[in-house]
């Protein structure tokens, strides 16, 4: 689960490079885990990850997987 700072990077860029619109809440839980863990290393996640930022405006549902993730994280 725990990524080391530049696999975070490396995913981050790939996820960024993908040019889409819009994701919905299969890809949005893909990304969850290395979304919760750039959030975690204290970079702007919703920055680095536009896509699931945007999708988690939207969507309650993956907003408080989310939470529960960031909690489940921080516990550890
Ligand atoms: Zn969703």
């Amino acid at each position: 689960m725990m990524l080391k700072r530049g696999e975070v990077v490396k995913l981050v860029r790939v996820v960024a490079e993908t040019r889409e619109l819009e994701i919905g809440c299969d890809e949005c839980f893909e990304r969850l885990d290395s979304y919760a863990e750039t959030e975690l290393s204290g970079l702007d996640a919703s920055a680095a990850m536009p896509l699931v930022g945007d999708h988690l405006e939207k969507c309650a549902d993956c907003r408080s997987t989310l939470e529960a993730l960031l909690r489940a994280l921080r516990a550890t």
